[in-house]
């Protein structure tokens, strides 16, 4: 495999009663995001910039908690996370609750690049991203009824009407480039109903979002307080370079072995320099698709294609 996108963990979609429109969107829009890297890499663009353009699609595509289509806070406004990480290097970039930023994963990927911090939070990161040039948009750009519905039904107002739309939707991206250089990106609206300045494991490197040229690159989703308790895609790396591991098992290891014992479920996107690739789950479903290295995509959406591991 050369990329890999997420596109959220949480339940379990049945080919049985899924609509088959939604089942559609949601693959279109996995291929989509796939097809966005792919062409980056094609051009020998590097897996930086093939992460950043799969997610921008996916914050794009108001299917998915990123970007447009982002859930609401208890608030009923928008704070958006969003992490990248360069694995040649480690060198990483950030931004936690920024509510103006059409792509959050872009202004991430320039705190990496022009700043010589790590993290942007709030105010500050969104009017840096404004300065840097990135389009900025009024909180009303992310609204969509499905979200808003699922806000009114967390609140316990109005029909729980959640049934039609994704409980997932956290999305994420991994790369490895030509020069083997491997990239992690992962951008989410959070958990819906969370309070004001919340932020998640998706804006923090080691928890949501690592990427380490000798070990993997990694994108996470799932109950974001567990995995920054667990430090998630830090440990699988630390399980390749210190525990003697192979990606698979260490990725199966913190997902399905560590991580529900701190009471949270969710999933992962592994992806090394050799273009060794798992997706392990302990949720009961994970949203994903690849790229292999001959063109071919494949998305996995219903729970027969992406079984939870056990
Ligand atoms: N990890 C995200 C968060 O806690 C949510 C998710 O991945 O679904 O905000």
């Amino acid at each position: 495999m050369v990329l890999a996108v997420h596109g959220g963990a949480g339940g379990a979609l049945r080919r049985e009663n899924t609509n088959p429109e939604l089942a559609k969107v949601v693959r279109k829009g996995l291929a989509d995001a796939l097809r966005a890297g792919q062409k980056v890499l094609e051009k020998g663009g590097t897996s930086v910039a093939a992460t950043e353009a799969a997610v921008r699609s996916l914050e794009d595509n108001e299917m998915f908690n990123a970007g447009k289509g982002a859930v609401f806070n208890e608030d009923a406004g928008h704070e958006l996370d969003a992490s990248i990480m360069r694995g040649s290097d480690q060198a990483a970039g950030a931004v936690a609750g920024v509510r103006n930023v059409r792509n959050p994963i872009s202004a991430a990927r320039l705190v990496m690049e022009k700043t010589k911090h790590v993290m942007l939070a709030g105010e500050g990161a969104d009017d840096f991203a404004a300065r840097s040039g990135l389009p900025t948009v009024t909180q009303d750009y992310y609204w969509t009824e499905a979200r808003w519905q699922e806000l009114l039904a967390a609140k316990g107002h109005g029909p729980a009407s959640a049934k039609k739309q994704l409980t997932q939707g956290t999305v994420g991206a991994v790369a490895v480039d030509h020069e083997h250089n491997v990239a992690a990106a992962t951008s989410t609206g959070g958990l819906v109903n969370k309070m004001v300045g919340r932020v998640s494991d998706s804006s923090s490197i080691g928890a949501g979002t690592y990427a380490k040229n000798g070990t993997v690159a990694a994108s996470a989703t799932g109950h974001g307080e567990t995995f920054i308790r667990g430090a998630a895609t830090s440990t699988i790396s630390n399980l390749i370079e210190f525990g003697g591991k192979d990606l698979a098992s260490a990725a199966y290891d913190v997902l399905v072995k560590r991580l529900p014992k701190l009471g949270g479920d969710g999933g992962v996107i592994a992806l090394n320099a050799q273009g060794v690739f798992d997706a392990p789950h302990s949720s009961a479903g994970l949203l994903n698709g690849y790229l292999t290295a001959d063109g071919k995509i494949v998305t996995r959406i219903f729970y027969d294609e992406t079984p939870p591991n056990q």
